[in-house]
């Protein structure tokens, strides 16, 4: 497999989507330089963020600025990569899996044989990877799936829950509401001014798009972690290195999610002394 670096990103335009930030090393110890308008990276000894996220269809371009402004509001370096074939895998040291259609995402990465390559990438216990699904991307990892598309649909599996693929009924039954947050990291950070029609949000709230959303009926291990949940229902969950939500926080203005989810990475970079 060929690992991709930025220059041979940069020869991928129309597939990559690259990003150098050069701002101070403030998180991670990075050093970039800026050039008479030419940004080249100097990251130390392999501490860059490398994001990858899924495009295939669905939220993808809306992680992507997500992840944009996180990266410049906080001056971390991240670099994002559009990912559309395996190969592009090797190098990720975190992935996103978008919400849109899992059937579609399913029949896609069939199709392709991506798969089997997304398995051993998230199933690879070396691995330093984070992954995070939300809504499809929550389907497609689940171990147990109810309500999948006549004649079965493929998923990549790890997470140990059960989940039900339009748990709140049909397109018209989307909704929106607010989520408690149960895992104190997210709490660091203050909750965005929400929308006018939202009421203010807690420290410990976010505010939910749930589209067609999964629901997670069961956990099946000890390992798995509530993170979030709205009202009854749990819409957030972490085992280990895989993160899952129903709804879709790169559609709302919260920043707090992609937060988690770098640091998440950065915290694994750290502990394997990356
Ligand atoms: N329920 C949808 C599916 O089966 C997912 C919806 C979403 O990602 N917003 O794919």
């Amino acid at each position: 497999m060929q690992l991709s670096s930025t220059c041979a990103c940069k020869s991928h335009a129309q597939l990559d989507f690259q990003l150098l930030i050069c701002h101070l090393p403030v998180l991670y110890g990075i050093s970039a330089v800026c050039d008479g308008g030419q940004t080249r990276s100097q990251p130390m000894e392999g501490k860059a963020i490398s994001v990858g996220v899924l495009c295939i269809q669905g939220a993808f371009i809306e992680h992507i600025h997500k992840l944009t402004e996180i990266s410049k509001q906080n001056e971390i370096p991240i670099t994002v990569t559009e990912v559309r074939r395996p190969d592009q895998l090797s190098s990720l040291d975190g992935l996103i899996i978008p919400g849109g259609e899992s059937t579609t995402l399913s029949v896609f990465l069939k199709k392709n044989d991506f798969e089997e390559c997304l398995k051993s990438w998230i199933c690879n216990e070396q691995h330093p990877g984070v992954v995070w699904g939300t809504c499809a991307g929550l389907i497609l990892l689940a171990d147990e799936l109810t309500g999948q598309k006549k004649g079965g649909q493929v998923t990549i599996g790890g997470l140990k829950v059960q989940c039900s693929r339009n748990t709140f009924g049909r397109q018209m039954d989307s909704f929106e509401s607010t989520i408690k947050l149960k895992h104190p990291p997210l709490y660091e950070a203050t909750p965005p001014t929400p929308p006018s029609y939202i009421q203010p949000l807690n420290e410990d709230e976010c505010h939910g798009v749930f589209i067609r959303a999964p629901g997670i009926l069961k956990i099946n291990d000890p390992s798995v972690t509530v993170l979030a949940t709205q009202g009854e229902n749990v819409v957030a969950v972490q085992q280990d290195h895989i993160i899952a939500t129903t709804f879709h926080p790169e559609l709302t203005n919260d920043t707090r999610w992609h937060m988690y989810f770098v640091n998440q990475i950065a915290q694994r970079k750290e502990r394997k002394g990356q």
